[in-house]
């Protein structure tokens, strides 16, 4: 079912999802599968699957450093399927425009078609470690809105070389990823809705919130995405801080702010055990007032380990 039947068929209640992200090659699913077992109680209508970029590697030969490119965790689209068919739930994978030519995402729609994947997440995907800034790959799209075109071109039987009159046509319920601090390269708050509004106006379906720990943050952005235009769902993601590094790790990498008094309860910390304890309490603060303004869905980002968001879930579904 797609994600937006979900939240229409919920009539108001908040639903719980979460997203998961493949083990490192080399592991086989059943640590995912560990990871996600406990969750099930929780009854996710769906749970998103991240994708990751291509990497560099660098190997030693003849004394000299040769440079491979590779992919260091397994496809995403088989996960999708491989999680829908053990928990008969619905599977978002997420789809980059970064590593792939048009006719590669083509393929992967293709395959999510056949599988019975009815949902996907559309986004650009960030530079690679040894760029500055985001480079398509060669023919490949710049930014998600012109990814969230091919899809739905794709959902009206319009292939890239050809127009196809299936039996089944595709029919795919699009997520975008959305900023309440704003995207790190965007120069305004208001020229990235601008961009958000657009890649709507291509036809998105949802909307999925980068990570945030001061609730006001959301309610702010989903008044200002409404006076841009904006009426479609806008599910805030959620991240639990787990470890002291995310105190300068999180800011870095995603520009987002930390409220004080997150910042001195986990620098009080005397073990990593007790951090863990701060970010769950945290989030669960969060979760209560998202779920008292009555926000869709609390959608939280599990990064490999579940024990956290279990013991956040156990204390609001
Ligand atoms: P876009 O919407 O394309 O925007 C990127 C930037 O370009 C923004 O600053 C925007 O304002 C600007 N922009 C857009 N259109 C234009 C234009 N026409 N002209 C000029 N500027 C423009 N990354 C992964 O690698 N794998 C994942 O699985 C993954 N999952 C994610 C899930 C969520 C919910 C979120 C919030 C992020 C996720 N990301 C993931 C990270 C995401 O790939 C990065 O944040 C990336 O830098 C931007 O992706 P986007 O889809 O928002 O890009």
């Amino acid at each position: 079912m797609k994600i937006t039947e979900h939240i229409k068929k919920a009539n108001g209640k908040t639903l719980f999802s979460f997203e998961v992200i493949p083990p490192k090659k080399g592991n086989n699913i059943q640590e995912l599968y560990n990871n996600i077992n406990p969750l099930m109680e929780f009854n996710p209508p769906f749970i998103d699957v991240t994708t990751s970029r291509e990497e560099y590697v660098y190997v030693e030969k003849e004394g000299l450093l040769d440079r491979k490119i590779t992919r260091m965790r397994p496809g995403t689209v088989g996960i999708c399927a491989a999680i829908k068919h053990k928990y008969d739930v619905d599977t978002v994978p997420h789809v980059l425009c970064g590593g792939f030519s048009k006719e590669e995402t083509e393929y992967l729609l293709v395959d999510c078609h056949y599988l019975g994947i009815e949902n996907v997440m559309a986004l650009r995907g960030d530079a690679m470690s040894h760029q500055k800034y985001f480079v398509p790959s060669k023919g490949g799209h710049n930014y998600a809105k012109e990814l969230v075109a091919q899809i739905q071109n794709l959902n009206c039987g319009k292939y890239l070389h050809e127009v196809m009159e299936a039996a089944s046509k595709a029919d795919f319920c699009i997520g975008v990823a959305g900023y309440p601090e704003k995207h790190l390269e965007a120069p305004s708050l208001q020229t990235d809705l601008k961009r958000l509004k657009e890649k709507i106006d291509a036809g998105a379906d949802y909307v999925v919130t980068q990570m945030f720990f001061d609730n006001q943050k959301y309610f702010e952005f989903v008044e200002a995405a409404k006076n841009a235009g904006i009426h479609v769902p806008i599910v805030p993601g959620i991240k639990p801080m787990a470890v002291q590094r995310h105190l300068k790790l999180l800011p870095q990498v995603f520009k987002i702010d930390l409220p004080e008094t997150l910042i001195n309860s986990v620098e009080k910390c005397k073990t990593s055990k007790d951090v863990r304890q701060v970010g769950i309490e945290w989030a669960i603060q969060q979760s209560k007032e998202l779920l008292a303004a009555g926000v869709p869905v609390l959608h939280y980002y599990s990064m490999g380990k579940s024990d956290n968001i279990h013991a956040i879930a156990k204390e609001l579904f």
